[in-house]
């Protein structure tokens, strides 16, 4: 998951860049308004963290500009204030949530985990695919009655595989989705991450999950849906 975060607040951006990095989202940052749409118009990011008051443009300016160009990119909205009237007017500008200042990272994160899934066939907090199981709370898997410890990004990739079952997804989907900007790698560590997932969850079994697209990525294939 990708998520671009726009905060003008240096000490919160940077808390909240490090929290949802070690959860395992890949955080592309920026702190005003123009910058955020600049960032929102140019990557597929999976959700978007959005402060209202913003140098330049504000969170509500950016929103309703991102929606006119048909960004459907689900919008979280922070402010320090909380009427009535905030709230309706950030909904009203194409935001999807809402989050007033100061709140729990913790809720941040399931705010975060609701949004990312809201079109999604999963909305459970545990993902399945055939005999593996994936919790998206604790970050572990599961494969028969075999658990499966991964690693931060190890997850985060069987994660992303999993919201998009049988679906080929280009090593630059991927790499897009799971890296920032600034951590952007080459295409041969999406396949070194494979790698990694392979062994713990297919190589001691017959019937293999990720499947190679020659040429093109991986799928991972969902034998209940195919
Ligand atoms: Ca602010």
């Amino acid at each position: 998951m990708r998520i671009l975060l726009v905060e003008d607040e240096k000490k919160i951006l940077d808390f909240l860049k490090q929290g949802l990095e070690e959860q395992g989202y890949a955080v592309d940052i920026a702190d005003n308004g123009n910058d955020g749409l600049h960032w929102a118009l140019s990557f597929a990011y999976d959700v978007l963290v959005l402060d209202i008051m913003l140098p330049g443009k504000d969170g509500l300016a950016v929103c309703h500009e991102l929606r006119n160009q048909r960004i459907i990119t689900p919008v979280l909205m922070l402010t320090a204030r909380d009427t009535v009237d905030d709230r309706v007017t950030g909904l009203d500008s194409g935001a999807d949530d809402y989050l007033v200042k100061p709140f729990a990272f913790r809720e941040l994160l399931a705010r975060i985990r609701a949004l990312s899934r809201r079109d999604s066939f999963q909305k459970l907090m545990t993902m399945r695919v055939g005999d593996l199981l994936l919790d998206t709370i604790t970050h572990t898997a599961q494969r028969g009655d075999r658990s499966i410890d991964l690693s931060t990004k190890e997850y985060a990739l069987l994660e992303f595989l999993m919201l998009h079952p049988n679906q080929v997804l280009s090593r630059t989907v991927i790499a897009e989705h799971l890296w920032s900007y600034e951590y952007a790698p080459d295409s041969n560590v999406v396949d070194v991450y494979i790698r990694y997932l392979r062994k713990k969850i297919d190589d001691d079994h017959e019937e293999k999950y990720i499947r190679t697209i020659r040429g093109t990525g991986y799928q991972l294939v969902n034998p209940d849906q195919v």
